[in-house]
């Protein structure tokens, strides 16, 4: 059976871009079609200036928001990153089998660096060695798929390149995993700044829609949504891309392509208003569901402990044949 590990992480409250680029399709496809496992990768969260405390609660709504979406610890497994220690484990035998040359080229790394750095910060080196550990994450089970937004595909590319380099000099230890995105959305870009993605860990601003937003902010950011000067509805990437990214939250929303329902409309304010009130429907199952999951932390702890134990049993067994091919 098909293996999909995937992860949310906690540095920031969830996006409609988490939800349309990855959340959803993990509700909808993936736990019914493979064995899959979803992790709040809260080691990742430490990559950057954080506060504990912060860290904790955000560990939290995700693993909330997760369950509240739809994801069914019945057909999944839902954990959290750190309770499973063969993730650090693993990590630091890959962080033998990579160069820090091609950790130096990660876009994210570079991106992040380069803000810490410009913010007078200095750089932690677990930002430099993270798509080392989110490698660990992946490889400790198997993982033949895994489904994430566009970002993330260099990461998943490194992934491949360590998993098929330890396969040829320790022997044949990890599945070589590939990525997959959602047919649309696969980016989903900030309302205000259509350049730049709609990123849980920026500042949080009017161009970004969150999962727990009440429905009056979810439409007066959408309906503050910057375009362009011009009037006619076209879908352009490239010349419209404010445009772009609500034909493509709609069509997220609704089902269609993008294209075929620019032809639908021939003003802005009625594409956005038709936007707003879909983005309301599609979160408001799942802000209301939060709300009851979040009224009984006690009963999310108990499913993130059995998925934790779940989890273990399946990367133990690959982890310590890592450490015994590799001489150990
Ligand atoms: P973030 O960048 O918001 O901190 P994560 O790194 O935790 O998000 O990523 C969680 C998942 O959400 C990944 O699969 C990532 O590709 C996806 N994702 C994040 N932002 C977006 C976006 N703006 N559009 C589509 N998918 C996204």
């Amino acid at each position: 059976m098909t293996r999909i590990f995937s992860g949310l992480k906690p540095t920031g409250h969830l996006t409609l871009g988490n939800y349309l680029g990855a959340l959803r399709r993990w509700v909808e496809v993936d736990q019914h079609r493979a064995e899959a496992l979803f992790s709040v990768v809260d080691l990742h969260a430490l990559t950057v200036e954080h506060d504990p405390a912060r860290v904790r609660r955000l560990s939290r709504q995700a693993a909330t928001l997760m369950l509240a979406a739809g994801l069914d610890p019945q057909r999944c497994t839902v954990f959290v990153q750190s309770h499973v220690d063969e993730h650090t484990r693993l990590s630091y035998l890959l962080e033998c089998t990579a160069a820090d040359g091609e950790l130096r080229r990660m876009i994210q790394y570079r991106e992040k660096g380069g803000q810490a750095r410009a913010a007078g910060q200095s750089v932690r080196l677990s930002l430099l060695t993270y798509p080392v550990l989110m490698a660990a994450d992946i490889l400790a089970y198997g993982a033949d798929e895994v489904p994430v937004g566009e970002d993330q595909t260099q990461h998943v590319e490194l992934t491949r390149d360590l998993a098929v380099r330890f396969n040829q000099r320790y022997g044949h230890t990890f599945t070589v995993p590939r990525a997959t995105h959602p047919p649309v959305a696969a980016r989903v870009m900030d309302l205000q700044d259509p350049a730049s993605k709609m990123g849980k860990s920026h500042e949080p601003g009017a161009g970004i829609v969150h999962l727990l937003d009440d429905a009056d902010t979810v439409r007066k950011k959408i309906m503050r949504a910057v375009t362009d000067s011009g009037r006619e509805v076209e879908y352009d990437r490239e010349h419209k891309p404010g445009l772009a990214n609500l034909l493509e939250i709609l069509a997220a929303c609704e089902g269609g392509k993008p294209d075929e329902l620019a032809g639908a409309y021939d003003s802005y304010g009625a594409l956005k208003k038709d936007t707003a009130e879909a983005v309301v429907d599609l979160l408001r199952p799942v802000r209301e569901r939060h709300a009851e999951l979040a009224a009984d932390p006690a009963g999310v702890d108990a499913v993130l402990r059995l998925g934790a134990e779940r989890a273990r049993g399946l990367a133990r067994p690959r982890v310590d044949a890592a450490f015994r091919a590799i001489g150990l």
